[in-house]
């Protein structure tokens, strides 16, 4: 049977644009449509952004600390929508380059929703397009929970807009996005509390990572309200938000942010009706070749239950190209993907948790170093570098490696590469660091911590 096109990609994210270009490059006819702005939650309300508003909120510690180095400047001032707008005119340019990017490739963009009619279908504004592979990349959405009030809040989404800066926001949440935004708002003057239901921030990370980075941001005038849920929100007339807390005590702030992770985009595509199973939260349930139980059609990036992360969509796609038209199947592999939280110091990990690890091996060692940076005896700042190893004692190698402190992130990427090739302690160890770094640490780390009694 002829088909219209070979690929038709729904939704024009990092992981889409890269299936249909990497398609592309293999020969074969593709499509893409997207009913937003090219380049999805990354480049458009997310990573991108994001990381330009954490740049922003770090110029006022770095002229705090140019002061025990000599220099002294006049109080400055702050426009949020000076920011705001340059941020917007990179957003743009950025979207002109995918869209530009996508008719290099050959890639035909579709400026519209489409969604699923059959296994071979798409129904793109208002008209049936046939192909012979469907890929769904459409994502994933802040989650409000259903509460009293909830729509007093804000999600990421509108804090990268607002029309000015709160003075004061109570952030909700734990995770990547709440201590990044809190980050973000407290470098920029803003008075933050952040309230999480559990005992303590960035569930899932390293339980020494976590505790440093709370009493980093506490230091930094964050306040970390931990073990308290809310019940509600309430609007008063002069437009502060009230959060009813459990426990009866009440916060009043500007803005309310809630960052309670994110749903895939799931719905009203017509995948349950042509017999995509989905998950309860809606997720894509797909293979290792991101194939759903439907031969034509598969699914990437954070529309499916795998890591929440940009590379990892992108790696999706090129791998989903080289299955579908570079005669090699290739499954995704997940194991030891690194991961930053460009929260302030920012945090960033590969690998197992000391926990993890000792429920998986039998012994592990465990190496950590915190200080304080070369730079700060200068500038005075108590802020402490955390780093630490977790090794596996049997055959030495190095299955975790964790950082909060300055570009942590930057340090941990070219870590990654020794820990996902299977590198030892001993081969870390003969690595020559580079000095003076904050890096070099991690190749001179001697001192086994005691294992817990
Ligand atoms: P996360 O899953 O990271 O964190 C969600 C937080 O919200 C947790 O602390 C969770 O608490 C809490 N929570 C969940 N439900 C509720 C609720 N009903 N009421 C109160 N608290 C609740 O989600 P994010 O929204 O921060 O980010 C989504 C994903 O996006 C991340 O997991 C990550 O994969 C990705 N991301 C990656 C970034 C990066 O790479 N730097 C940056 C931003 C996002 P508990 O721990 O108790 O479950």
């Amino acid at each position: 049977m002829e088909f219209d096109y070979d690929l038709f990609v729904i939704g024009a994210g990092s992981g889409g644009v890269r299936l249909s270009r990497m398609a592309a490059s293999y020969g074969a006819r593709v499509a893409i449509a997207e009913d937003s702005r090219v380049g999805g939650t990354c480049v458009m309300r997310g990573c991108i952004p994001k990381k330009l508003l954490v740049y922003a909120s770090h110029f006022p510690h770095e002229v705090e600390d140019a002061a025990g180095y000599g220099w002294s400047y006049a109080p400055g001032t702050f426009s949020w929508p000076t920011l705001i707008e340059a941020k917007n005119r990179e957003l743009a340019r950025l979207n002109a380059v995918y869209i530009a990017l996508l008719e290099k490739s050959g890639v035909r963009l579709y400026n519209d929703r489409a969604t699923v009619a059959d296994a071979h279908t798409v129904d793109v504004s208002g008209q049936r397009v046939s192909a012979r592979h469907i890929a769904i990349a459409t994502g994933a959405r802040p989650m409000l929970p259903t509460i009293p009030g909830i729509e007093h809040a804000i999600t990421s989404d509108e804090a990268l807009d607002l029309v000015s800066l709160p003075k004061t926001i109570a952030v909700v949440g734990g995770g990547y996005i709440a201590v990044e935004f809190a980050g973000i708002f407290n470098g920029l003057g803003v008075q933050v509390d952040l309230w999480h239901r559990g005992k303590q921030i960035l569930r899932g990370f390293d339980d020494d990572v976590r505790n440093a980075l709370a009493s980093a941001m506490t230091k930094q005038g964050v306040s970390i309200r931990t073990g308290t849920g809310v019940l509600g929100l309430e609007k008063h007339s002069d437009g502060t938000v009230e959060l009813l807390l459990e426990g009866g005590s009440h916060g009043r702030y500007d803005a309310v942010l809630y960052a309670t992770g994110r749903l895939p985009n799931s719905a009203g595509l017509g995948l349950e009706q042509v017999g995509v199973e989905l998950r309860m939260n809606g997720a894509v349930e797909v293979d290792a070749y991101s194939a759903t139980c439907v031969p034509s059609i598969h699914a990437i990036g954070d529309v499916t239950a795998r890591p929440q992360l940009t590379p990892v969509a992108t790696r999706d796609g090129a791998l989903l190209a080289a299955t579908l038209f570079g005669g090699a199947p290739r499954a995704v592999d997940y194991e030891y993907v690194p991961s930053a939280v460009f929260s302030n110091p920012e945090v960033a990990t590969v690998g197992l948790t000391e926990e993890e690890a000792r429920m998986r091996y039998d012994e592990v060692d465990i190496y950590r170093t915190s200080f304080k940076a070369l730079r700060h005896t200068l500038s005075g700042r108590d802020e402490i570098t955390l780093m630490k190893l977790v090794v596996v004692r049997g055959n030495g190698r190095v299955v975790g490696a964790h950082m909060v402190g300055r570009d942590a992130s930057e340090i941990i990427q070219g870590i990654a590469i020794a820990v996902k090739r299977g590198a030892t302690k001993d081969q870390f160890d003969e690595t020559i660091g580079i000095h003076p770094t904050a890096a070099e640490e991690f190749v001179t780390m001697r001192e086994r911590v005691p294992p817990p009694e």
